[in-house]
């Protein structure tokens, strides 16, 4: 009998070549833009103390008391892998002794891990991209992140990209804008779904964000907290959209965004798609200007943003990122070696190349199909007599012959130009 094949655990699957080409692609957009704003990476740790995430994200929050992989090591410590990058973030900021210098502007990407029910496109380990900055705390800060985010979006692509601004207001605000919402939710609480009318008592800003088609029916006339923002907020927000038209980057307020957590505080934002058919969420943010002091540091200004990897990559072409730039093909025993030497030269020129092996032209044509090659280099007899070669681009069907010294200007022109 044969040995069982064993499964990865549910709701964590591998990355395989064709889909981590995809993340790589979004990667290296990340790394590109957010360097030009002077963003640089960190790699933080993906085991972290338990308590790290009980006095972020707190104790009552579905993350921390059901979706945690947190356990007792053999040491007695409690531990766990990380659920988000943004209470490690922090806490290495206060560790590194970083408070006094300056504007620190990070990001990371990494494995994040939930434990949630697997559904489709929800994985327990999941990888996020993740921008935090310490110590900045004006709207044109705040523009320019959302401006990077947008940014790095646009680089790769991703079409009917809508970005959302709300204000979350702060200690000072809120309280009277909570008042407000409570009243107009408690004169509807019949109407509500039964996880919103436990919302209503505990966080009834929580209600806004309601999935259900019923709740939001019921919200259109709802207090908004932009209407309630205190004078510094009312500042901060106009400053923020200033800075938005400064830098021509297309937004819509939408006070239906809101966060869990109290430590948010003013400029929260979301960047959506209807590329995947429905609209949905591809990268949200915000001001945490209260989680540094609540994790035992200064107060310290922060904002930041996060995206998921796997989603970003299903919102990529597949053939943008094709692995295989040429194959080569050789008619004929007498060719192989030049041949080979000619796919070196283009490997020596940065090309992914592979030689299709010789042999029959129908083996050799079907390798080319199984590569998903951009390009093909076909060289028989007369082509190496003559210093030759027939290039075929296999996207047009186009096949032209030329001359060996022209062959890496001619594919670097076509294929090269638009890679990231
Ligand atoms: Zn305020
Ligand atoms: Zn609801």
């Amino acid at each position: 009998m044969a040995a069982k094949k064993l499964q990865s655990i549910r709701g964590i699957h591998d990355g395989l070549p064709a889909e981590v080409r995809l993340w790589q692609k979004v990667e290296s957009a990340a790394r590109k833009v957010f360097s030009t704003y002077a963003f640089s990476e960190v790699r933080l740790p993906i085991l972290e103390p338990t308590e790290l995430f009980v006095r972020s994200i707190g104790e009552a929050t579905d993350i921390v008391s059901k979706e945690m992989y947190a356990f007792t090591d053999q040491g007695n410590d409690n531990i766990c892998l990380r659920p988000e990058g943004t209470a490690g973030s922090v806490r290495a900021y206060l560790q590194g002794g970083l408070t006094r210098s300056g504007t620190q502007r990070w990001f990371y990407i990494g494995p994040m891990f939930r434990r949630e029910r697997p559904q489709k496109g929800r994985l327990r380990q999941f990888q996020q991209i993740g921008v935090e900055m310490f110590g900045a705390n004006g709207p044109l800060e705040d523009a320019e992140v959302l401006a990077m985010a947008h940014n790095f979006l646009s680089e790769l692509g991703i079409s009917g990209l809508q970005l959302e601004v709300n204000s979350l207001g702060c200690s000072a605000c809120r309280p009277g804008y909570r008042e407000a919402l409570l009243t107009y939710l408690n004169e509807r609480s019949d109407k509500l779904c039964e996880t919103c009318v436990e919302r209503v008592d505990k966080n009834p800003m929580r209600v806004l964000d309601c999935k259900e088609t019923s709740c939001q029916a019921e919200l259109n006339d709802a207090p908004e907290m932009v209407n309630h923002l205190c004078e510094g907020c009312e500042t901060h927000f106009s400053g923020l959209k200033v800075g938005l038209h400064a830098l021509n980057v297309p937004y819509k307020i939408n006070a239906r965004i809101v966060r869990g957590l109290d430590y948010y505080n003013r400029t929260a934002f979301e960047i959506v798609t209807d590329q995947l058919g429905s609209q949905g969420t591809v990268l949200a943010g915000g001001r945490y200007d209260g989680l540094v002091t609540e994790l035992g540091g200064p107060a310290t200004s922060a904002i930041g943003f996060a995206a998921g990897l796997e989603r970003l990559g299903m919102l990529l072409n597949e053939t943008d990122a094709a692995l295989v730039d040429v194959a080569v093909v050789a008619l004929g025993e007498e060719v192989i070696s030049y041949s080979m030497q000619q796919a070196a030269q283009l490997r020596g020129e940065g090309f992914s190349v592979v030689h299709c092996g010789g042999g029959s032209a129908k083996r050799q044509f079907k390798v080319v199909d199984r590569e998903g090659a951009r390009f093909v280099v076909i060289i028989g007899e007369e082509e190496m007599q003559q210093a030759r070669v027939t290039l075929k681009d296999m996207a047009t069907g186009d096949q032209q012959q030329l001359s060996v010294d022209k062959l890496t200007a001619v594919l670097g022109k076509s294929s090269k130009a638009e890679t990231i």
